[in-house]
């Protein structure tokens, strides 16, 4: 890395005191790349043990890598902070243009914390902070629209990003999450091909591993009307590519509804659509009409809500009112019923209000509204975090249990399930450790804030020549101890933040709907829990200084 790298430029932000400066932080970029391994120090410089995720110091860290704007896919901004919803270590990632925008400001990390008093936003250009008035824009009640004023006021269109909340963040429900480029989220990753991830739909209903309502199935018998086969036909109305992206995987539905009580006119409405919304919104909750999972999205979308954790905590929501834990005397008078859009339309506004104490508590996610109503039998979360759409067996369910996130891309245990335990059962403490190899693997990747779609491509060897090219020199086995470090730092922010592997809980409901692999059981997945535990709870998973610089 030279000397005068842009990209170890940290730009912090005091929002309460209206100051922001520069720091150059050559240590870190020098050693950990940036992404996820610069993110992880500078949260756990900035974020002490114990801090509220809510209280004004909380810092929010985003980080880009050396490698943006250099090679294809290389083009995700990484955020770092610690959840509100788990209350340990959260991390999403977000294409778009952010990366590149940070980058060409010339930055190579953003530290914000404080709060504004008055309704306002930041920009930042050529590596300042401006701190700007959002009085017309407060209450708004769409996201998009809020994003379009904002678009019309800053300069630079093509190289500008722009992040933001929707009324589900300002409300501070737990899982509400912030777009960019208006159809990208800091959320949770998919992967992409011609139909988008959205060809995952038909083919894991056929093997048993869709979720469906709640996950009593993992079949759908409406799997075809909500495939990425059906929505490319009939709604596909654009597809769009983060910044040097060639695959563009983003796929964008057209969907035309008439105004009501006016003959020949139309709106037509752009969602953004693929495989975990459909899920999370389709047929986790038995919806068959691809237009009314649209519309679902869509207000999800405006609200500014995690997809996924919205559709489990409503599915939860939908049988805890079946089997009589949650009443309409609890919903304010609202009835959930499976395959019925207009309650969950109803239900993702409840949650946003935060109308009643049943809503204020499904706002907290679904263990939350288990441990007060009951039903934690068929709560499906992991490690706090509601469960991605992946009935596929001990891997994937494992995967979410034991990656840092809580989250399929952690670790991809739904691909070991379908691409090898179908062959054969392998031992807990070993499968543990492929999940646990490959997660450490992808510290790499996500510190060059490269896309895991390219996980195939970014080989090793290749990731090696990259980063030469980049101005780092080292060897293979200094960018796995670097690797090492990286998954280490963020089990030791987890462990500090109270994060205990003998405390995660497994909904029994995994145990009993068939899924793509079956017969493993509980004392399985606790094994596993174990042996990962003593790898990462030891006194070895304290924050190391790597010896390993690879600064050139
Ligand atoms: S594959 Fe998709 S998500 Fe990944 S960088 Fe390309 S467009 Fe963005």
């Amino acid at each position: 890395m030279l000397p005068s790298d842009p990209l170890a430029n940290v730009l912090y932000i005091d929002l309460s005191k209206k100051r922001s400066w520069l720091e150059r932080r050559e240590d870190l970029f020098g050693k950990y790349f940036g992404g996820a391994g610069v993110g992880i120090q500078l949260l756990t410089e900035n974020c002490p043990a114990g801090m509220d995720p809510l209280a004004p110091e909380a810092p929010i860290v985003l980080t880009t890598g050396p490698l943006d704007g250099l090679f294809p896919l290389a083009s995700k901004t990484v955020a770092m902070f610690k959840s509100p919803h788990t209350g340990n270590l959260g991390e999403s990632h977000a294409g778009g243009r952010s990366a590149v925008a940070i980058r060409m400001s010339g930055l190579g990390a953003i530290v914000i914390t404080g709060t504004n008093t008055n309704p306002g936003y930041l920009s930042i250009e050529g590596g300042k902070a401006y701190f700007l008035d959002a009085t017309t824009l407060w209450g708004m009640t769409s996201s998009v629209t809020a994003g379009r004023i904002i678009r019309q006021n800053e300069r630079s269109a093509g190289l500008r990003s722009i992040m933001r909340i929707g009324r589900a963040g300002e409300n501070l429900v737990t899982y509400a999450d912030v777009s960019t480029e208006t159809y990208r989220h800091f959320g949770r990753l998919g992967m992409g091909h011609d139909l988008g991830t959205a060809e995952n739909i038909q083919p894991l209903s056929a093997l048993g591993g869709l979720p469906t309502r709640n996950l009593q199935s993992g079949r759908f018998d409406s799997a075809e009307a909500i495939s990425g086969e059906h929505y490319a036909e009939h709604y596909l109305g654009r597809r769009l590519a983060c910044s040097h992206c060639p695959v563009a995987c983003i796929h964008i539905a057209a969907l035309r509804e008439p105004y009501q009580d006016e003959a020949y006119y139309y709106k037509t409405t752009m969602i953004s659509y693929d495989y975990e919304p459909i899920y999370a919104l389709g047929s986790m909750l038995g919806i068959r009409n691809p237009e009314q999972v649209l519309s679902l999205m869509d207000k999800v979308e405006v609200l500014g809500l995690d997809a996924m954790s919205s559709g489990v905590c409503l599915a939860w929501a939908t049988e805890a009112m079946e089997k009589g834990l949650v009443t309409e005397q609890d919903t304010g008078g609202l009835q959930l019923e499976f395959r019925k859009v207009d309650g969950y339309l109803a239900g993702v506004e409840a949650i946003t209000r935060r109308s009643n104490e049943f809503w204020r508590t499904l706002g907290r996610g679904v263990d939350a509204a288990a441990a007060r109503y009951g039903g934690a039998d068929f709560a499906m979360a992991f490690g706090g975090n509601e469960m991605p759409g992946y009935h596929t067996g001990p891997a994937g369910y494992l995967g979410f249990m034991l990656g840092a996130r809580h989250s399929h891309l952690d670790n991809a245990g739904y691909s070991i399930d379908q691409k090898e335990l179908t062959k054969g059962s392998i031992p807990a403490e070993q499968l543990a450790q492929k999940l646990m190899d490959e997660e450490r693997w992808r510290q790499v990747l996500s510190s060059l804030s490269v896309c895991f779609f390219a996980r195939g491509i970014y080989t090793p060897e290749l990731t090696l020549r990259a980063l030469a090219a980049a101005g780092y020199s080292l060897t293979a086995e200094q960018l796995a101890a670097t690797a090492d470090d990286i998954y280490r730092a963020k089990f030791a922010f987890k462990l500090a933040n109270g994060f205990d592997f003998n405390k995660l809980t497994i909904p029994h409901r995994i145990f009993e709907t068939p899924a793509v692999v079956n017969g493993f059981d509980e004392a399985y997945m606790r094994r596993a829990i174990a042996f990962a535990g003593d790898q990462l709870a030891s006194p070895r998973a304290e924050l190391r200084q790597s010896s390993t610089g690879g600064q050139s």
